[in-house]
């Protein structure tokens, strides 16, 4: 059986990410979707042979729970609009996918786990890396110590933003930060992953240099954790500066990523030699996972609760820059939000 998957929020991501790769997944398929711009609804039921019964709109969306076909609701709207709908979903019975960041605030996060809990819903964060072979290599490596134990990582996320002052991206209301949730969140899993450790404490600093430009939301932060096993991370995360990388320097030789978050394909580099894996859509890669999770119970590679410990992490930056850059204590169970 083949699951299927609404997309809610028929944007950039969904159009020329999700539905394609939703086109060659296995285990799943595109069945209906869920939009707020009625010009898009014969557009995407020609394109994709999608049933006008499985097509809604924000405010008949609760009806998505008398049908039959949809056992996947994957919310790919702004940032402050996934709690709402990740919340609709599970009460509609529905399984849920969300977008990263999880939401603007870690207590949204927690509503919708709690939601996804008491409707008896499995829930999964969109952090396609988390399925794609590279990153999965990676925490191989992590996982058996192939170059021993990490001392320093360091991962950087982020792209120049220089054409539309007017994204909701900048404007903080709909996406809760700039450049941290957008990208910064790929460079706070970098190093999560690429340790295999939750950080015990960060340190964090902000840098602006187009305030006209960034007016309401972070251009440029970078931060520093330390890790139980006494590693160090360092990340940046920029909407000013173009970077996609990470680099771990262990006791016995060092393994990283560059670019490390593409769509890929990926290249990565250790100093035994090159990995190198053949390109896959890392979306079809994550959506076949979670449907695979649904229907066998196979390794949930993103749950919920890792996109909640790194908005946990990103509220205790913006505590640290608040607080005069001081270091910030983080007291996650071990393991906490891992796959
Ligand atoms: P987008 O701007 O291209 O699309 C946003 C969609 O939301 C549009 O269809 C728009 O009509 C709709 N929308 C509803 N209310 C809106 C409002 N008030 N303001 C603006 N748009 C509104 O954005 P996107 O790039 O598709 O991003 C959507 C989500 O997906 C975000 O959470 C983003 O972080 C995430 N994303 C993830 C990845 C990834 O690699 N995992 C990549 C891109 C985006």
């Amino acid at each position: 059986k083949k699951l299927g998957y609404a997309l809610v929020g028929l944007g950039s991501y969904s159009t020329h990410q999700l539905a394609p790769a939703l086109q060659d997944a296995q285990h799943c398929y595109l069945a209906g979707i869920v939009t707020g711009t009625p010009d898009k609804e014969k557009i995407w039921m020609d394109k994709y042979g999608i049933p006008k019964e499985n097509v809604y709109n924000y405010d008949n969306f609760d009806d998505i729970a008398k049908n039959p076909d949809i056992d996947i609701v994957y919310v790919v709207l702004p940032n402050s609009m996934h709690a709402e709908f990740c919340i609709r979903a599970a009460k509609a019975g529905k399984h849920v996918v969300c977008e990263k960041p999880m939401a603007i605030n870690a207590e949204e996060c927690n509503a919708i786990i709690d939601a996804c809990d008491k409707a008896g819903v499995k829930l999964g964060m969109g952090y396609r890396l988390q399925s794609e072979p590279y990153t999965q290599e990676i925490q191989k490596y992590v996982r058996e110590k192939t170059f021993g134990d990490v001392r320093y990582i360091s991962a950087e996320a982020g792209y120049h933003s220089a054409s539309n002052p007017d994204q909701w991206r900048l404007n903080k209301k709909l996406s809760g930060s700039g450049a941290l949730g957008n990208m910064g969140v790929y460079a706070i899993q970098a190093v999560i992953y690429g340790t295999g450790e939750n950080p015990i404490s960060v340190t964090a600093q902000e840098f602006s240099t187009r305030p006209e430009y960034f007016k309401d939301t972070d251009e440029t932060i970078t931060a520093q954790f330390e890790f139980p096993s006494g590693a160090i991370g360092n990340i940046m995360t920029s909407h000013n500066i173009s970077s996609n990388k990470f680099l771990a320097n262990c006791s016995d030789g060092w393994y990283g990523l560059d670019p490390a978050t593409g769509y890929g394909p990926l290249k990565g580099e250790t100093s035994k030699g090159i990995i190198e894996f053949p390109h896959e859509s890392q979306q079809k890669l994550q959506m076949d996972d979670f449907a695979q999770h649904v229907l066998t119970g196979a390794p949930h590679r993103a749950p919920g609760e890792m996109g909640l410990r790194d908005v946990m992490i990103m509220e205790a930056i913006v505590k640290s820059i608040a607080e005069g850059n001081r270091k910030v204590a983080l007291n996650f169970e071990p393991g906490f939000g891992f796959g």
